[in-house]
């Protein structure tokens, strides 16, 4: 199945309604939710197919999305230098 994997910082992954071979459609509120080490799995609530696989984002990540405006990664960043300090500060 392609787009099963979607990088954690897509826009729209959570609103976005995935049909499954099983006939059940719906969103990823909607799907039995399988957090991971390394991704979280979104598998679907009738037949439990996996339906998306969305992989935590590295700090990199984190930093490049917020870089680029994405809200919830400037939140995720904040909390991040919060607790572990800026490794750029000029303080
Ligand atoms: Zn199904």
């Amino acid at each position: 199945m392609s787009g099963l994997i979607q990088p954690y910082f897509t826009p729209d992954w959570r609103q976005r309604v995935i049909d499954c071979a099983c006939g059940w459609q719906g969103a990823s509120a909607d799907m039995a939710m399988d957090l991971q080490e390394e991704v979280t799995d979104f598998a679907c609530p009738r037949c439990e197919s996996l339906l998306l696989i969305i992989p935590h984002p590295s700090l990199d990540q984190v930093r490049q999305a917020a870089a680029e405006g994405h809200a919830e990664a400037v939140q995720q960043l904040a909390i991040i230098e919060e607790a572990f300090g800026k490794p750029d500060s000029t303080a």
